[in-house]
């Protein structure tokens, strides 16, 4: 789950990392009020979770309260790179003397964490690591091992802070490392982590973070009472909502068919034979959604998955794709009739089951004898045929 800037700034601080003063608000009769709070000049950032702000538009110094009410009434109702943009931050503008880069993150390969640092940060630290690839270090914080302040000046020193900034540098590192851990985060970035301050005044110079993104790892949000701050009410897809209630997995996808399979990778492959199927025949048919019900699916889990992928209108007819291992095909077929009475389902469902139970499975829906409910041998079949029905508009032919 990524945060957007206003909340994962909260969490630097947190740790103790500064950051400028600021104010997120969402609508912009606040603004006004809330820039002259921080005081100018301000920095008017468009809240949304995606980067490259700046280069679009969504960053803007504004040095009076007119300059602010005009920037904020632009960023507003911008979409960023798709994303719509939820509000702004209304943030102490800072005198940059110099911007570094710094994140942590999970490295899968190496089963660590990753610390990728550069002094060369700001909005085009891409760009200065594709033509200066050595400008960027990369050092790792191992998994078993901590990372201690030692480690921290010995880092900084390698990614080149400059001297004055070191011991300061480190403090920063050791914090995101703390921020890193507590809040089960797979990254932690600050770019820029700026040295701002008068450049006369060598007193007033140090190290602030100036934008932060931080993204959680979703598997841990049982510790953390489901994160239920960061909850993003008018972003998630309400479809997806429902499924994340019953512990589903469903990826919202816009099409005809839904499908509904067990295992990642059977649904999936489901995806593809949908599309497949409506591009052989022509009619552009697509897959509604993803729904893996997993292993060891009970018929209550079964019909719970039906209801919420036939809630959408868009969807003609149903896959049902099940290869039974742990997830007894049995019981898939008892939580099909079920829904279909619960419900009142009059959609085609059309169904492929294989191992464990499918003879089963398959005898329990024939004798029930539901006209909307077809049975095909393989997956191809049962995608053309899902394909077809869907195209038809989900009416009953036969
Ligand atoms: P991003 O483009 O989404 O990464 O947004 P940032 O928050 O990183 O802002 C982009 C750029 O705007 C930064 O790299 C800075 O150069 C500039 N910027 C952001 N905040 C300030 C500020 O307080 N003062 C000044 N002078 N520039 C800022
Ligand atoms: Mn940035």
């Amino acid at each position: 789950m990524d945060l957007y800037e206003y909340q994962a700034r909260d969490l630097l601080e947190e740790q103790g990392i500064e950051t400028p003063k600021a104010i997120f608000v969402r609508n912009i009769q606040d603004v006004a009020q809330a820039a002259e709070t921080i005081g100018f000049p301000v920095v008017i950032k468009a809240q949304v979770k995606i980067g490259h702000r700046g280069q679009a538009g969504g960053v803007k110094i504004a040095h009076n309260r007119d300059e602010a009410v005009q920037a904020a009434q632009q960023i507003l109702p911008m979409t960023i790179h798709g994303h719509k943009v939820r509000g702004v931050l209304v943030a102490e503008a800072k005198n940059i003397l110099h911007e570094y880069y710094v994140s942590i993150s999970v490295d899968r390969t190496s089963r660590d964490f990753d610390v990728l640092a550069t002094a060369n940060g700001g909005t085009e630290v891409e760009e200065i690591a594709r033509e200066h690839p050595e400008s960027v270090k990369r050092l790792h914080i191992s998994a078993l091992d901590d990372f201690d302040l030692d480690a921290a000046m010995e880092m900084a020193r390698s990614i080149g802070f400059y001297h004055a900034d070191e011991a300061q540098a480190a403090q920063i590192l050791l914090r995101m490392w703390e921020c890193f851990k507590h809040n089960d985060a797979t990254l932690v970035e600050i770019n820029p982590l700026a040295k701002v301050g008068d450049p006369d005044d060598e007193a007033s110079k140090h190290l602030c973070a100036l934008d932060a993104k931080i993204s959680l790892d979703g598997n841990a949000a049982f510790r953390h009472d489901g994160w239920a701050q960061f909850d993003d009410a008018d972003e998630a897809d309400p479809y997806e909502r429902r499924a994340q209630e019953h512990g589903l997995h469903y990826v919202h996808l816009n099409g005809q068919v839904g499908v509904i399979g067990n295992g990642a990778g059977l649904v999936m492959s489901s995806l593809d034979a949908v599309s497949f199927a409506g591009q052989e025949q022509g009619t552009g048919v697509q897959p509604a959604n993803f729904l893996d019900i997993g292993g060891g699916a009970s018929a209550q889990t079964m019909c719970a998955s039906l209801e919420i992928v036939l809630s959408d209108p868009q969807v003609h007819a149903v896959l049902i794709n099940v290869y039974g291992g742990i997830t007894s095909c049995e019981q898939v077929a008892l939580g099909i009739l079920e829904a279909i009475d619960e419900l009142n389902v009059t959609k085609p469902l059309v169904v492929r089951f294989d191992g464990n139970a499918a003879t089963e499975g398959l005898r329990i829906l024939a004798q029930a004898q539901r006209p909307n409910i077809h049975v095909e041998q393989t997956m191809e079949l049962a995608a053309a045929e899902a394909a077809r029905l869907a195209a038809d508009g989900g009416e009953e032919t036969k």
